[in-house]
């Protein structure tokens, strides 16, 4: 066995995820907040531009980078929504973020470097960094402090051999979303330790209470330092359509495309097409948006009001971070508590990194009847 796989296991989202789908398939009574797929269907008119891509026969191999009409309408977003001055020769369009961070991290890192993790964080990176060889290097934000990120915190986790930072605003799983002078301490650590930066801002567009997503690419002193990720997946409810795309300095993308070009040649192309749709889809994403903060109001006034339940209100993304007070139970414990006895699949939060030890993620990407059901059933075991 590849020794680079020693210790990694399957992504704990995905195992829940599958857990509660086959427990339902078995006829057991349960509701899952588990996974962070939107329970909306992908606007009509993406699927009906997937329709006419299959006619017209877009089903073939395609440019590895990804088609240019995609790459150059990706282009003219990024400079327009986030002041990222870039063009199609920056872009590399993926099946997904996650495998454009995964090819991101490997392209960068060398056996040894250290990548910086800001925790709790998504559940993925560690494990992309031990792939490439790299240690993960999680250090704790604090939950009391509403997870800030100062200088001085990534200062006291910066060695010789610190290569690159992984950001996640709006943050999976606490909701957090950085501020403008959060950004400035990346930036001011970014440029004095001549880092990368990976800024994944795939729940860029669920963001609530009028905040504003910040791109560092959108700084010049860090630009070319910084690989921009974003997605359809969450934004356009198209997680199973599997499209997403980095944005990165011409070498980096071109190192990327390399790997990808003999691991996958490339994305599927009628998705690609369909996916040009996606950006005449803002109004049908933006009331997305106002149903998961209608949602998000609703759980954080019930769960916050349970004995020993303590939650930090998200300002983005679609994430519960629950803090539970219990002497005997760590995070996992209470997670299968939950399930048995109320019949409640959530992730336990140790699967998030340091921090997460008597946490829960609740997803609030179910429907409205999913969330009530599932605080009465809470309730009820409590
Ligand atoms: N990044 C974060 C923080 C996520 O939560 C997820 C999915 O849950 C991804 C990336 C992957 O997104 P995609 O479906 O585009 O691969």
């Amino acid at each position: 066995m590849n020794k680079l796989l020693d210790g990694i296991s399957a992504s704990a989202t995905v195992a829940f995820n599958n857990m509660a789908k086959k427990m339902k398939q078995e006829g057991k009574s349960i509701v899952s907040l588990a996974g962070g797929d939107p329970d909306f269907e992908t606007p009509k008119r993406i699927r009906d531009a997937l329709s006419s891509a299959v006619s017209s026969g877009k089903t073939h191999y395609c440019d590895s980078r990804g088609i240019t009409p995609l790459r150059e309408r990706i282009a003219l977003k990024l400079k327009t929504e986030n002041g990222i001055s870039c063009t199609a020769d920056n872009i590399l369009v993926t099946p997904g973020a996650k495998y454009a961070i995964y090819l991101a991290v490997m392209s960068i890192c060398s056996a040894g470097d250290e990548v910086l993790l800001p925790q709790p964080s998504w559940v993925s990176y560690e494990a992309m960094a031990r792939l490439a060889g790299a240690v993960p290097v999680g250090f704790p934000l604090s939950a009391s402090d509403n997870f800030i990120l100062t200088e001085a915190l990534l200062e006291s986790y910066i060695t010789e051999r610190t290569r690159l930072l992984i950001i996640n605003s709006p943050n999976n799983p606490t909701g957090r979303v950085l501020t403008a002078s959060e950004w400035e301490a990346v930036r001011s650590v970014v440029k004095k330790h001549d880092l990368y930066l990976i800024s994944d801002e795939v729940y860029e567009k669920i963001i609530f209470d009028g905040r504003k997503n910040i791109s560092p690419a959108s700084f010049e002193d860090i630009k070319t330092k910084t690989i921009t990720i974003n997605s359809f997946s969450k934004s356009y409810a198209m997680t199973g359509w599997r499209i997403g795309y980095m944005c990165a300095p011409k070498f980096v993308t071109e190192l990327c495309y390399l790997q990808l070009s003999h691991e996958i040649s490339c994305t599927n192309e009628f998705v690609q097409y369909a996916a040009l749709e996606a950006f005449n889809c803002e109004e049908e994403s933006a009331a997305m948006c106002a149903e998961y903060e209608r949602r998000r109001d609703y759980l954080v006034q019930e769960i916050s009001s349970l004995p020993g339940f303590k939650v930090i209100k998200p300002e983005g993304a679609f994430y519960l971070w629950v803090h539970i007070e219990h002497e005997n139970m760590d995070s996992s414990a209470l997670a299968m508590w939950l399930l048995e006895k109320a019949g409640v699949v959530t992730v336990p939060g140790d699967a998030f990194g340091k921090g997460g030890e008597k946490c829960l993620r609740l997803c609030f990407a179910y429907s409205f009847s999913d969330l009530e059901e599932a605080v009465r059933r809470i309730k009820k075991c409590l």
